[in-house]
């Protein structure tokens, strides 16, 4: 993946400004220039570490409005911020796994054999080929067939639950912590992401600053109470994400606005804005941050990650 062209590829850390972007973001080159200086300048500021391993589910079952590259993005930043990070993918379109760069074709080791064959999550837990301190579970397609497999397993709600508590047992045991958990979901509310539900104390939900963004989301809050009376007591929305936000449409602002209105201090303050290298680093096998560290949609990911890093993430709804 990398040439003498000077592609994104090639862009190693430690970051430099070098490696600032020229993407037409809307803010003047001098100003992304002095971000991602102050964001890389040799040096990269680490972040405190959470008291507790903080595992974050992050759901929403409208199809396409962000999870994934919000989920990568956000492990990306906080991992390349001294956290120690484990992403989980739990989508059998393996996008999280394009994202950071694993092989994730059929007969790869993945979720579905700890799910479905009860295999220890260590067994397949690969290190991210270009981000120290991130390491992921891949799915494979082979996780299609999970949702009807589990229905007459033993304990199908709380499979993952059972494997990552362990991992992270083991984890802490050998002095090795992992400080955050992101678990990708898939676009629905079936049995995976319910697992995704157990599994977590936490849910991220990114909604896409559009005109249906909030339709549904009743249903995935509705989801929510129903795990956690019987299945989770500890599982609660912890954050949202305003997604492909476009500052120059009145559209995205009234969604915005709503959405904050509805939800107060859950919303990140940052909201992520459209922007192409977003899109284009999973077909380079990367996250945007290696991809291109200096893109507006690069920074807000890392703005956004500090935010979440910086709170406890027992916020709730009503409290703020
Ligand atoms: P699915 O429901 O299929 O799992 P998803 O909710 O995980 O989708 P993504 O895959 O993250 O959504 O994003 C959907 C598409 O939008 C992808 O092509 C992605 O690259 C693109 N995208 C996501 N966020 C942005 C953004 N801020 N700017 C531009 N493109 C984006
Ligand atoms: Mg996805």
């Amino acid at each position: 993946m990398t040439d003498s062209t000077g592609s994104p590829g090639e862009v190693a850390y430690p970051l430099t400004v070098a490696g600032v972007s020229r993407e037409t973001s809307g803010d003047p080159p001098i100003a992304a220039a002095a971000a991602a200086a102050r964001l890389t300048g040799g040096r990269v500021e680490a972040w405190p570490r959470p008291t507790r391993t903080r595992v974050l589910t992050v759901a929403n079952q409208k199809g396409g409005v962000g999870k994934t590259t919000t989920a990568v993005n956000l492990a990306a930043a906080l991992s390349r911020h001294g956290q120690r990070v484990l992403v989980v993918d739990l989508d059998p379109q393996g996008n999280a796994s394009t994202a950071l760069g694993l092989e994730h074709h059929a007969g790869v080791a993945s979720v579905y054999d700890v799910l479905i064959e009860g295999r220890p999550l260590a067994d397949v837990v690969r290190p991210s080929p270009d981000l120290p301190g991130l390491v992921a579970v891949p799915a494979t397609i082979d996780l299609a067939g999970a949702e009807i497999e589990l229905v007459s397993l033993v304990a199908r709600e709380s499979r993952l639950e059972r494997a990552l508590s362990r991992y992270l047992a083991d984890q802490d045991a050998v002095g090795d912590r992992v400080d955050f958990v992101l678990i990708d979901c898939p676009p629905s509310l079936g049995l995976l992401t319910v697992n995704a539900f157990v599994a977590a104390r936490e849910v991220c939900i990114p909604i896409q600053c559009e005109y249906y963004a909030l339709e549904g989301l009743g249903q995935l809050l509705r989801s929510v109470e129903l795990i956690q009376a019987h299945l989770n007591p500890e599982l609660h929305v912890s954050t949202i994400v305003l997604t492909m936000h476009d500052a120059r449409t009145r559209l995205a602002a009234q969604v915005a606005d709503e959405v904050r209105r509805h939800f107060g201090a859950l919303v990140l303050r940052t909201a992520v804005p459209r922007s192409v290298r977003l899109s284009e680093a999973p077909s380079y096998g990367q996250t945007v941050l290696t991809y291109d560290p200096g893109s507006s949609g690069s920074l807000s990911y890392v703005e956004a990650a500090r935010e979440l890093a910086g709170r406890t993430g027992e916020e709730r709804e009503g409290t703020s």
